[in-house]
């Protein structure tokens, strides 16, 4: 199970990319992410949102803005992290997660728009999840529910204003 993992998005249009971006956001903290990287036009708005859970609903991962993927991955191979990009034309979860199971740092590079060939050539895994197409926000989820094999399903986050109790029925959230 890795001991850090961090999101690269590859690609961000302002306002027209704002809800896919912000989901998966908002799945890479849920999932256990330490950080999301978003290459593409700087949107303060995405910052707000995920801060603002943040504060709220516990510490998770934080968005920055970044120049460039080329850079990053440069970055993360320097300390040491293996690379996997999420495409529908990968190997398959199930035939990748043994090679996987033993690598303590990721760093997970999910697109948008179409991705550039260079992406794929770099990375050290290109990993589908299903061969059908579909989206980053859905791989993401499954993708980090197999490296975490369920155990991020539990997670606790540390400083959380507020929490859900869970009933079969209706909606409580309390204090914390
Ligand atoms: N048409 C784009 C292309 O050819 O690159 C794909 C766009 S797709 C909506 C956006 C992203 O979702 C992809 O870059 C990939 O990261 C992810 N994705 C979509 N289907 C996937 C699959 N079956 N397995 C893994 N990742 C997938």
């Amino acid at each position: 199970m890795p001991k850090e993992v961090i999101v690269l998005r590859y690609g961000h249009r302002h306002v027209r990319d704002y809800r896919v971006t912000s989901h998966c956001c908002l799945v890479a903290r849920a999932f256990g992410a330490d950080k999301i990287e978003i290459v593409g036009e700087q949107d303060t708005a995405i910052e707000r949102t995920v801060s603002e859970m943040n504060e709220r609903w516990g510490s998770g991962a934080r968005v920055e803005f970044v120049g460039s993927w080329n850079e990053r991955l440069a970055h993360y191979n320097k300390l040491g992290f293996t690379s996997v990009h999420l495409t529908m034309y990968g190997v398959p979860i199930q035939d990748a997660e043994k090679g996987l199971a033993g690598k303590d740092k990721l760093l997970v590079i999910i697109g948008s728009q179409k991705v550039e060939r260079e992406v794929y050539e770099k990375s050290d895994y290109n990993v589908s999840i299903t061969l059908q197409p579909h989206s980053e926000i859905a791989a993401l989820a499954v993708f980090m529910d197999r490296i975490f094999d369920g155990q991020e399903l539990s997670r606790i986050f540390p400083k959380a204003k507020i929490a859900v109790e869970p009933r079969n029925k209706g909606k409580k959230v309390r204090k914390v």
